[in-house]
């Protein structure tokens, strides 16, 4: 009696090769940490058997950006070379559990990297941008927030003023807090004091003196800016729970699009009382680094917008997937698109926003002309929105002779404004 062949004839642990000789097959995998702008990026590049055929992803966590490219460099590419770039979702899914263990900023950024590189790759190979891979348009374009900012409540407002005035629809406020420290402007200096080595100290965070700063500002900008605009505030999850229900309730009269991250990521418990006491909407998730933290958050109805930074959560292949939850439950998309994400990254933020029905508004991010040269083709707002591009892949490309002039800054030399104190020293998280 002969053995009937066993199902493992496949190449264990990798897909069989499709007969298509023309299906790209990776041959190399290349991260870059560059910071032209004075943040560090973090780049990676796959490349493939067919002549001039790469992909080009976003692996940022600019506080651990070596740790990152290690990761990839040292763990996920031994793992990648010789595979078909086709394979994307078994890729995926397969890398992810490689370890055992799994998630986490680091390990999901790195995976962010490959994901977004094969989703470059495969639109090029297709002769096809993203976003139509992804199932084509949902809308001309991607409502774009800008960001307003100043060292006080008027600067702030002067500068919405002038987004208004460039096209911006929906503007994020923010404004330094007398005496106090803030996020997202300047000012609040005039709190700092010396210690008793007389060094001297940040500003400390005061809460009551924050909320009633973003009551003032909030105010400020609708009486001038008027009712045909959305305003936008960070939180920063810098309240305690019970004062971040009294922030909400504050912020009703002046009809804000959201309020983000009200509640630090350990106190989510308290956000359906958060929600029965306030109908201010509620933007939440940019510290996740995993998709399924959406869905106790999508099942109970307990925000309005999923808002994680995509290479968090490890790239674009789970992030299309917590865009159609949200869309079932009704929730909207703001993937956060701050400095700290690439022009790459961006792309496949906008490229959400085209395909998926449920885009609600996306952050965007005004790079310097350095980090232009690093990256031809970065995405820019016109007349407030983000466009769709016609070519393939992200039309986003990366010079590293140019990179190879910015290298990737020291460790802990952008990790000051994480380390947020109460008058009495307490570390607050940020
Ligand atoms: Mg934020």
């Amino acid at each position: 009696m002969t053995a009937e062949p066993t199902p493992s004839a496949l190449e264990w642990p990798r897909l069989p090769h499709l007969d298509d000789a023309s299906s790209p097959i990776i041959t190399a995998v290349r991260t870059f940490v560059t910071a032209p702008d004075g943040i560090n990026l973090i780049v990676t590049r796959i490349e493939t058997n067919q002549p001039g055929l790469y992909g080009l992803g976003c692996a940022t966590f600019t506080q651990r950006a070596q740790a990152v490219r290690l990761a990839v460099d040292e763990y996920l590419a031994p793992q990648l070379i010789g595979r078909g770039a086709a394979d994307l979702p078994d890729i995926h899914a397969s890398l992810h559990v490689s370890a055992y263990w799994r998630n986490g900023p680091i390990m999901n950024n790195a995976l962010s990297g490959v994901d977004i590189a094969l989703w470059d790759l495969l639109g090029k190979s297709a002769g096809l941008p993203v976003w139509q891979l992804l199932g084509g348009r949902a809308r001309i374009a991607v409502p774009a927030y800008a960001h307003a900012g100043g060292g006080t409540v008027e600067q702030a407002v002067a500068d919405a003023i002038r987004l208004r005035a460039e096209g911006f629809r929906h503007i994020r406020l923010q404004s330094g807090v007398a005496g106090s420290a803030g996020y997202g402007a300047a000012g609040g200096g005039a709190g700092a004091k010396l210690d008793n080595r007389h060094q001297l100290l940040p500003a400390p965070f005061e809460a009551q003196r924050y909320i009633r700063t973003v009551v003032d500002l909030l105010a400020a900008a609708r009486d001038a800016l008027g009712d045909d605009v959305e305003l936008i505030h960070d939180v920063h999850s810098r309240l305690t729970p019970s004062e971040a229900v009294q922030l909400a309730k504050a912020a009703e009269p002046f009809r804000l699009f959201f309020l983000e991250d009200p509640l630090a990521i350990e106190d989510l418990g308290w956000l359906p009382r958060l929600r029965s006491q306030t109908s201010v909407p509620i933007g939440i998730g940019e510290l996740f680094t995993h998709r399924a933290e959406y869905v106790p958050l999508l099942r109970d109805g307990l925000i309005d917008f999923v808002r994680c930074h995509v290479s968090a959560i490890g790239g674009l292949t789970p992030a299309r997937t917590v865009a159609a939850a949200a869309e079932l439950f009704g929730v909207q998309t703001a993937w956060h698109g701050p400095g700290d994400v690439s022009p790459v990254g961006h792309a496949a933020n906008i490229a959400l926003g085209i395909a998926s029905p449920n885009t609600g508004v996306q952050e965007r991010h005004t790079f310097g002309d350095r980090a232009k040269e690093v990256f031809p083709g970065t995405p820019e707002a016109r007349d407030g929105y983000l466009w769709p591009w016609t070519a393939p892949g992200f039309g986003v490309d990366f010079v590293e002779a140019e990179a190879l002039r910015y290298p990737a800054l020291a460790p802990l030399t952008t990790e000051g404004w994480t380390q947020l104190r109460r008058p009495d020293g307490t570390a607050l998280k940020p």
